[in-house]
């Protein structure tokens, strides 16, 4: 199925919102605030799933006004769900609340177009979608950076292994992250600064926190 892309960059840590449509309906991953303003892309497009990647504060900050306007689900990873207000604990020390939000249905190995490869490491429940030469790896895999692991629940070591296992994508596989610029796996494998494919055929990597 063709689908494409479009980014609307929202909330106070400039969260990437994708908005992935084919010609009959969308799907919302990360929407980190600007629930006008994501309305307003949409356009009265029908929208088939609001999806976190991880249930990080600024992922999911406009989930309860989408669902409700777009009559769509949410979906996130059971791991997340679990600690959510754990996972968020530093939120109100950075002067952020933690949105309450519907309680998610849990992802499995697929949904619409996408695998859904549970990719933990920056939090428990981090998931990346992969679909049509894509893949969305919220806040695992950036570019020429990878996802922080000093937050609650962070484990730099699932990290690099879901970094490493990202890598096995094709190398023309388009990366959409999180936050900033979008990049290829193949650009990230061969030197991305902090875990590339020679620490993942090593083990030689270390650890920035
Ligand atoms: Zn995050
Ligand atoms: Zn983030």
């Amino acid at each position: 199925m063709f689908v494409h892309v479009e980014k609307v960059v929202t909330g106070p840590l400039a969260t990437n919102t994708y908005i992935v449509c084919s010609a009959e309906e969308c799907i919302v991953v990360d929407p980190g605030g600007g629930a006008d303003r994501v309305l307003a892309r949409l356009g009265g497009r029908s929208v088939a799933a609001v999806v976190a990647t991880h249930l990080h504060f600024d992922h999911v900050a406009a989930v309860a006004a989408l669902t409700e306007a777009a009559g769509a689900p949410f979906y996130a990873h059971p791991a997340d769900w679990a600690v959510y207000r754990e996972l968020n604990a530093v939120a109100e020390e950075w002067g952020f609340e933690t949105p309450d939000l519907p309680t998610p249905k849990p992802l499995g190995e697929r949904l619409w177009i996408f695998d859904v490869w549970h990719t933990p490491g920056h939090t428990p429940g981090s998931v990346s979608l992969v679909a049509n030469g894509a893949v969305f790896t919220g806040d695992t895999l950036f570019y020429q950076s990878v996802g922080r692991t000093d937050l609650p629940l962070g484990d730099w070591d699932l990290l690099v292994q879901s970094v490493c296992r990202l890598y096995s994508l094709p190398r023309n596989y388009v990366v959409y992250p999180g936050h900033g610029p979008e990049t290829y796996i193949g650009l990230e494998a061969a030197d991305n600064p902090f875990i590339n494919a020679d620490v993942c055929k090593t083990g030689g990597h270390r650890n920035p926190y």
